[in-house]
């Protein structure tokens, strides 16, 4: 903890609980299926390592890296795909694994820009969601917890690229962007 990050919102306790439902629950759905876990990079790459070991089924991972053109704690929907993928994900069923789905502007962008080529089917597995702010139709298929409308850092979320080694959810304080 520092001066900037007060209050634990979630612990680790809590995110292992969580993980281990959430790996459960894909495993049961996806039985017999041809499976392939997008992380988003970077903020969802601490919950993507963790969650796969809770998969129990056999499993194809890949990595994207989008830019939101916004402020460092706003989204604009206006989305730069900084990395692709490494492989076609025609007729597969895929899963995007984020971090946190604020807006929602980024995922809608990302669903779209996926869907043109051809996969199976989309879900969408998110640590967090704060359902308050969205602005974009999407609702995550698979969610760890929802939160109020607070800027959170920690398992893997950042604040100007700080803090993402923090393994609980802390609630930065206000004080830290101004
Ligand atoms: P959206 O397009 O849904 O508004 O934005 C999603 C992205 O904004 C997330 O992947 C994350 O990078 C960033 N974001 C949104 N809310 C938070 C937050 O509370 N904390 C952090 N660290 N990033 C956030």
């Amino acid at each position: 903890m520092d001066k900037y990050t007060k209050k634990v919102l979630i612990s680790e306790e809590k995110i292992k609980e969580k993980i281990e439902e959430l790996g459960a629950q894909i495993s049961k759905d996806y039985q017999g299926k041809d499976l392939l876990m997008i992380c988003v990079l970077k903020g969802a790459v601490v919950f993507m390592a963790d969650l796969i070991r809770e998969v129990k089924i056999p499993v194809d991972i890949d990595f994207m890296a989008v830019s939101s053109y916004g402020s460092s704690t706003s989204s604009s929907g206006v989305v730069r795909i900084l990395k692709d993928l490494n492989e076609s994900i025609e007729n597969k069923h895929i899963i995007i694994v984020e971090d946190i789905v604020d807006t929602g502007l980024t995922l809608k962008y990302l669903v779209e820009n996926l869907k043109s080529r051809g996969p199976a089917s989309i879900k969408i597995c998110t640590f967090l969601d704060k359902p308050e702010r969205r602005k974009a139709d999407i609702t995550p298929d698979y969610c760890g917890y929802s939160i109020p409308d607070e800027f959170v850092v920690g398992y893997g979320l950042d604040f100007a690229e700080k803090y993402r080694n923090l393994p609980y959810v802390a609630v930065l304080d206000s004080e830290a962007y101004k």
